[in-house]
């Protein structure tokens, strides 16, 4: 015997009443769905640059359980990523092979500049002239997380961020806009 049925509500009653939905239907826009698959599935890129990436190491592991987020799977490979956290100083010799790896990652693909050195060149940024100040300077960057370094929470907060930005994204009218363009 299986458990007795919970009494219908009014307001269930009378969608059965009126046929207005079958058992099990979900109404969603393809975006909508599109979106929550992607932003639920970010790999990062395995990569880091000085001391930005110890922190970003530690939000990795289990104390902080990124896989809560579904971002736990960092890709060695940037033609598997759709994340490049750009974690450390980005020096000038450095630039060109970050902007390779960016180009090497499909679309769509997004960069989180991690702390003050990948956003403005940190403490170099008066005397390092060896460092490059902002790494928006060769690639889009999508979100900044400040901080010298950032807190592993703080990094998860730009994770957030980066999820509510897909999340109201269209690849289709992306698509179409290319088309266009
Ligand atoms: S921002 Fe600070 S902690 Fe991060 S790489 Fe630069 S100096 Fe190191």
């Amino acid at each position: 015997m299986g458990r007795p049925l919970q009494p219908l509500l009014p307001k269930e009653k009378r969608f059965l009443e009126e046929g207005r939905y079958g058992d099990n239907v979900i109404i969603a826009s393809v975006d909508t769905i599109l979106n929550w698959a992607r932003l639920s599935s970010i790999w990062p890129m395995t990569f880091g640059l000085a001391c930005c990436a110890i922190e970003m190491m530690a939000v990795g592991a289990s104390k902080y359980d990124l896989d809560r987020f579904g971002a736990g799977v960092f890709r060695p490979s940037p033609r598997q990523t759709d994340l490049m956290i750009v974690a450390g100083t980005v020096t000038i010799k450095m630039a060109e092979r970050v902007k390779r790896l960016y180009e090497q990652m499909p679309e769509p693909k997004y960069v989180m500049s991690m702390g003050s050195c990948a956003t403005c060149g940190g403490p170099y940024w008066k005397h390092g002239y060896h460092v490059l100040k902002g790494v928006d300077q060769i690639v889009p960057v999508d979100i900044y997380v400040p901080g010298c370094p950032p807190r592993p929470e703080a990094l998860i907060d730009g994770l957030l961020k980066l999820q509510e930005k897909i999340r109201r994204e269209s690849l289709l009218r992306r698509k179409f806009e290319e088309k266009v363009a």
